[in-house]
């Protein structure tokens, strides 16, 4: 009788393990917010962008479909953009003020709620491989600097000399945001009444530093669902042109450029850093649907259209739920971003419009 019991609670719950996401699994990708707009794109560059993240889409997707995890799909994916010198990261990264290429990059998995980063990082090859081998393979959530490269060192991973990462036009584009530099603080007086005043935005932002020459933030990231109904998201970046300092931006901070629990959502964010991680943008959709019930599109529209609008805060989110709806806001001029669903529907989107 005893044994007859328990082959019923096992075969009652049954149903509940072997639930099947197959037909939910989808990723999406981001390459990037910013001043993009039809007026400062080349017919030439548009298909540049749209054929790598074409290539990045379908390398995740492929995983996935094979059964893979949302984290190996993730990887596949931000690899993909890593290696191509179009986005900010890995090769084509921006250049810090003195001239170096320092890389953040960040995982999280949904399920079991671990997360990996690394930050500040000048020789790692594909910086979301090493935030995965952190997650994964050792006791810590955050490495940075020489450890973290030590650490992707010892786990196998791709070491590249620092010049691996130089592109010509993310050199111009650091001369270019020094000569502004240049020419802001030649106007000290006024930046100085301004900052008496207050920062516009009611956050301490420091109006006088140039970031990222037009404003493009070409930070990429994924988030995506495997069949097992597990959430990923990832995000990877060189951060933000002329950065000083050792600045780290919100990539690599869990909970501001990434977060992801199979509860709610998983989120990878693009923009200016700073306000990203003051706001706290990825955890704080998580929440509004955790504790306010909100949808993923009215938490994410609420956080970037809102909440970072009145902050100042410029950039966006691409956003996904175990439901395998998708919200991909953003309060700038345009975002680079893509997703591919189950049925193999497949957008790529760039302007507002
Ligand atoms: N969020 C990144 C940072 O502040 C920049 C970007 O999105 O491109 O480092």
């Amino acid at each position: 009788m005893k044994c007859l019991f328990t082959l019923f609670a096992i075969m009652t719950m049954l149903p509940a393990f072997a639930q099947d996401f197959s037909d939910k699994i989808t990723l999406v990708i981001h390459g990037g917010a910013g001043t993009i707009t039809r007026a400062n794109m080349t017919p030439e560059k548009e298909k540049a962008y749209r054929e790598g993240m074409q290539l990045a889409l379908h390398k995740g997707y492929d995983v996935l479909k094979k059964g893979g995890t949302s984290v190996q799909a993730v990887e596949a994916a931000i690899r993909v953009m890593e290696d191509s010198p179009l986005f900010n990261a890995g090769k084509g990264a921006v250049f810090t003020h003195e001239g170096k290429n320092e890389l953040d990059a960040s995982v999280m998995e949904g399920q079991s709620l671990k997360a990996g980063s690394i930050a500040g990082v000048t020789t790692i090859r594909n910086p979301i491989s090493a935030a995965i081998a952190v997650m994964e393979k050792s006791p810590h959530v955050m490495m940075a600097g020489r450890g973290a490269e030590e650490f992707a060192r010892e786990k196998g991973l791709e070491i590249v000399d620092p010049s691996y990462f130089y592109t010509e036009s993310r050199y111009k584009a650091l001369q270019r945001a020094r000569e502004e530099e240049k020419t802001e603080l030649d106007h000290n007086a006024k930046d100085e009444k301004a900052l008496k005043k207050g920062p516009k935005s009611g956050m301490n932002a420091p109006e006088n530093l140039i970031f990222d020459e037009g404003k493009k933030y070409g930070t990429v990231g994924c988030v995506a669902l495997d069949r097992f109904g597990n959430l990923a998201a990832g995000t990877s970046t060189g951060g933000m042109t002329n950065k000083r300092y050792g600045r780290i931006g919100d990539a690599p901070v869990i909970g501001a450029g990434t977060y992801a629990n199979n509860n709610t959502c998983a989120v990878s964010a693009t923009g200016h850093g700073e306000y990203f991680i003051r706001s706290v943008v990825a955890y704080d959709i998580s929440a509004l649907m955790e504790y306010k019930g909100m949808t993923l599109d009215e938490a994410a529209r609420e956080v970037v259209m809102k909440k970072l609008v009145e902050r100042g805060g410029e950039g966006g989110v691409i956003a996904l739920d175990r439901q395998g709806n998708i919200s991909m806001p953003f309060n700038s001029e345009g975002m680079y971003r893509g997703y591919i669903k189950s049925d193999e529907k497949s957008e790529i989107l760039i302007y507002k419009d």
